[in-house]
């Protein structure tokens, strides 16, 4: 423990965004550069605690070593520092981005004070790690002749590749895009985290050995049999990729599009052309309702402002989250609180009033005479509790209609898309994801895995490094017989994810 008193001395400040008014007109990263010499001062607030709840159970999937490295950046030993954070993260520049960060909701500062800010720290170490040339390629010494294949290349199927990489097997990650990432690449959008970080590490695992192969849509282009009949395993990392629809009257409107229609178009244009190729679903001049809150609903926002966009409103089901945590939601659990992410902050300042609308249902979409879609009528809703369960009621005399020229489906996932478990025969749950047990990952086919969001249903990076880790160990043990790389958390996770 770096400074004993920094607890008590030094107040929580996080490395800020860029002014949202500034941010809008590109797409470049939100985030503003961090000052070394503060991150240093925050990472003296960790009080190394006896019990370090931030790097277990509720806190980080992936049981990051945070009072280590925290005391480590305090005396400005960086390179210790990222060693550390390696051994148990391998992307921690996608985590340092992306994560909303459970480790800070279960940090034990947190129970009397703001919390670290460990995400701003970790961002720090790796980012600090890549600028001064310390991450270097390092492909195994030793290859044992065991070939793996892996279907998806998010976030899950690159930390599962990365893992078995290390431990000498030969990997190939078949991915259907055009480009590898998965979610990382196509999805969260390059303001929250630019596609040259995702590319100069995927250039670095390639240097490393694994293989990439992209356009191959395994079940439809390849036979998932030859794949399994090529290789000595076998690991599905398909991702949560059936959105949920909204099938009310109207639906077959111009002008309905599901969020990674949306949001897929305007980061390959953007890649392709800086969007001159004009191949994405505009909203400049539109009139934009989101429906669905999350990451994927922000993400429609900030890209819409980017666009130019007339207008936003923003519809979420459910009633507005407490301004501090709710009784029956106590510290160290993730704190289901009201938050402002950048994209209301966005609209906030170009329009004068954040976008959401809470407690508010979609009952019908309105369309012009063209076929378009010209608005949205909806209900205000209330929650009640019956036999303890949540109950939604409409509200009477509550109907509203709201003008939209564009309106954007971002209300979740409903599992992997199933024409390639279908083809190889690989059993379902009941949520309809792959059959596979946390822990164990194995499918109900023999030499077959699976991981991340196609396992566990739409969850967070740092859920499907978690995911990949542990399967690769899985993989690794059935290869081998037994296996020397880590077992990640194995808990099934917090309310978050
Ligand atoms: C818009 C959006 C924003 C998000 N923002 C955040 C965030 O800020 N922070 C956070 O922690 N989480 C965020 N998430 C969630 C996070 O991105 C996912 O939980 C994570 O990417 C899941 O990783 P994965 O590897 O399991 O799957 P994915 O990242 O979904 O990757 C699966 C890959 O498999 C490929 N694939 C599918 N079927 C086949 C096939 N048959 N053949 C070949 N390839 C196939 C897909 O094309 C895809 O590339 C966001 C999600 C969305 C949709
Ligand atoms: S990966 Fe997420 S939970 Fe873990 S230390 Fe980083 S920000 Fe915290």
């Amino acid at each position: 423990m770096g400074k004993p008193t920094g607890f008590m001395e030094i107040q929580r400040k996080t490395v800020g965004y860029r002014p949202p008014l500034e941010r809008i007109g590109d797409y470049q990263e939100i985030f503003s550069a961090p000052v070394d010499d503060k991150l240093r001062a925050q990472g003296a607030r960790c009080m190394d605690c006896g019990v370090p709840f931030c790097q277990s159970d509720s806190g980080c999937p992936i049981d990051n070593l945070i009072p280590e490295w925290n005391d480590l950046v305090y005396q400005g030993r960086w390179r210790e520092a990222l060693d550390r954070l390696h051994r148990t993260n391998n992307f921690p520049e996608f985590t340092g981005r992306t994560c909303p960060a459970p480790c800070e909701g279960a940090c034990v500062l947190g129970i009397i004070e703001p919390a670290v800010t460990i995400k701003n720290i970790e961002n720090a170490i790796i980012d600090r790690g890549f600028a001064e040339g310390w991450i270097v390629p390092r492909p195994p010494s030793k290859r044992t002749g065991k070939r793996v294949a892996i279907v998806g290349s998010g976030p899950s199927g690159l930390s599962a590749a990365d893992q078995l990489n290390k431990a000498g097997h030969q990997v190939t990650v078949y991915e259907r895009a055009d480009r590898i990432g998965g979610l990382l690449m196509y999805g969260i959008p390059n303001m929250k985290l630019d596609k040259g970080v995702v590319k100069r590490r995927l250039d670095l695992m390639a240097a490393e050995g694994v293989r990439f192969v992209t356009g191959a849509d395994v079940g439809r282009t390849i036979e998932p049999k030859q794949l399994v009949s090529e290789h000595d395993a076998l690991l599905l990392a398909t991702g949560a990729t059936k959105p949920r629809d909204l099938p009310i009257p109207g639906r077959e409107l111009q002008g309905i599009h599901f969020a990674m229609q949306f949001l897929t178009a305007n980061t390959k244009s953007l890649l392709d052309s800086g969007l001159s190729n004009g191949e994405y679903i505009s909203a400049e001049n539109r009139d934009v309702i989101v429906i669905g809150g999350g990451d994927t609903g922000t993400d429609c926002i900030g890209t819409s402002i980017r666009h130019g966009c007339r207008s936003m409103v923003n519809f979420e089901l459910l009633p507005q989250p407490p301004q501090g945590r709710a009784a029956d939601n106590p510290w160290p659990q993730w704190p289901r609180i009201y938050r402002v992410d950048y994209g209301h902050e966005e609209i906030a300042a170009k329009f004068g009033a954040d976008p959401r609308t809470y407690s508010i249902l979609s009952k019908e979409f309105l369309g012009d005479a063209n076929g378009r879609v010209s608005g949205i009528r909806t209900v205000e809703v209330e929650w009640k509790t019956v036999d303890g369960k949540p109950k939604l009621e409409e509200r009477p005399g509550s109907e509203k209609e709201w003008k939209a020229d564009l309106v954007l489906l971002a209300m979740g996932f409903l599992g992997p898309e199933h024409y390639l478990a279908e083809s190889l025969g690989v059993q379902l749950d009941p949520r309809s994801n792959y059959q596979a047990e946390h822990g164990r990952f194995s499918t109900s086919l023999p030499g077959v895995f699976a991981a991340g969001d196609c396992r566990r249903g739409q969850s967070l990076v740092v859920w499907a490094i978690n995911e990949g880790r542990g399967a690769a160990r899985a993989v690794d043990e059935y290869l081998m017989g037994e296996s020397h790389l880590p077992a990640p958390g194995v808990t099934q996770g917090t309310a978050l994810g």
